[in-house]
């Protein structure tokens, strides 16, 4: 066999191989499993998109190959978006380029920015991309414990100056992913502090930003970056409008980040297929009543998912945003000894914090993305777990 290249060797082992294996084997016992591992919503994509989408795929011209960069008619309404969103204003000729998701664009950030060895800051626990692809430029990670004592934010203070000095880039998530946290504005505040004194590029991942409750209304950092100098933002369409299987996001904020991102994908795909770009624009610029249908479903499920895991023991707050519940694990088990547990008694299977990094160990997380009977079913069953 041909031996493969070591940046593939030397991808960390996957961490939630032994939930999969712990899973196969209860569904063999007969246990009916009910999954709150994948972030990925059970509420389908809205019809209006949908159908936007089938006369796009009608029509031939949709049918070669699209602009590397997105459709000039899709960076428009990306722009407009974010001016009716964010109030900020976006030139949708050179600030905005179309991603086939936002993981792929993520994905390839350090490519554009990260030499060998040098340092790009992660947050941990978070989206195992961040740390990832920058291990397999031959970065060097330089991790940020996200600790609940910090709101699991940062602490720029802790990160020494010699890192700082050298660090190119920083990966930043609010609202986030796994914790459910968010941040506030003297936050973004701290962080474009640390961008304009060290010169570090800050990419946020954005991907949540429309996912929130109780009157929060997420902020984009664009807000906070006036000029555009020091970050680029990442937002996805998969969340907000249930449509993770049809990959398109998009990356918008400081132009020589956008272009040099654009510039390394020109060698990698040929761009989003347009079709899913006219049900993209039909998305942003449509009718927006569906997000709120969705968000007033997350809502409830949040509010039973907490109300259930306090009722057992396990105290966590509401989170304001997002569809995940962040918890500790009960004392005297791992994160991984736990989530084994509850799936071998009770086919209830959570996702390890540890999987997100070594920061996550000691806490499990919750998606709420499976309705609302079979969450009230999984309540029962863990009333029954003995911990
Ligand atoms: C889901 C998710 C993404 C990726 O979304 P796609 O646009 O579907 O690629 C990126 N970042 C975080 C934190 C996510 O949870």
């Amino acid at each position: 066999m041909v031996k493969p290249a070591s940046r593939i060797e030397n991808i960390p082992p996957y961490l939630f191989a032994r939930i999969d294996k712990k899973k196969a084997e209860a569904r063999k016992k007969g246990l009916d499993l009910i999954d709150f591992g994948v972030g990925d919503p059970d509420i389908p994509t809205p019809q209006n998109i949908i159908t936007r989408m089938k006369e796009a795929v009608d029509d031939s011209a949709n049918h070669r190959y699209p602009s590397y960069e997105g459709m000039f008619e899709f960076r428009k309404a990306v722009a407009d978006w974010y001016k009716k969103r964010f109030s900020v204003d976006l030139n949708p000729a050179d600030e905005v380029v179309a991603l086939i998701g936002s993981k792929e664009g993520i994905a390839h950030m350090p490519w554009a920015y990260i030499d060998n060895d040098d340092i790009a800051l992660i947050p941990s626990p978070g989206y195992p991309v961040y740390k990832i692809m920058t291990l397999l430029t031959g970065g060097n990670p330089y991790i940020m414990p996200l600790k609940e004592e910090n709101h699991f934010l940062p602490k720029y203070d802790d990160i020494p100056s010699s890192i700082l000095d050298k660090a190119k880039i920083m990966f930043l998530n609010y609202p986030n992913n796994p914790t459910g946290t968010h941040a506030d504005d003297d936050f973004y505040e701290r962080s474009l502090w640390i961008a304009r004194e060290y010169d570090i590029l800050i990419c946020h991942d954005a991907a949540y930003s429309e996912i929130a409750y109780d009157g929060y209304t997420p902020r984009s950092i664009l807000e906070f970056d006036k000029n555009k100098k020091y970050c680029v933002e990442f937002h996805s369409l998969s969340k907000t409008y249930c449509m993770t299987g049809w990959r398109i996001g998009f990356v918008v904020g400081n132009k020589e980040a956008v272009s040099n991102l654009g510039k390394l994908k020109t060698n990698i795909d040929s761009g989003v297929f347009q079709a899913i770009q006219y049900a993209g624009i039909e998305a942003l610029t449509g009718d927006q009543s569906s997000v709120e249908i969705m968000k007033k479903t997350f809502q409830k499920r949040r509010d039973m998912v907490v109300n259930g895991l306090n009722s057992i023991g396990i105290h966590v707050e509401k989170p304001k945003a997002t569809f995940y519940i962040w918890a500790k694990v009960p004392k005297g088990y791992t994160s991984a000894d736990f989530c084994e547990k509850i799936i071998e008694e009770q086919g209830i299977v959570v996702t390890p914090g540890s999987g997100f990094g070594e920061e996550g160990e000691g806490y499990f997380r919750i998606s709420i993305t499976i309705n609302e009977k079979r969450i009230a079913e999984a309540i029962e069953r863990l009333k029954m777990v003995r911990f």
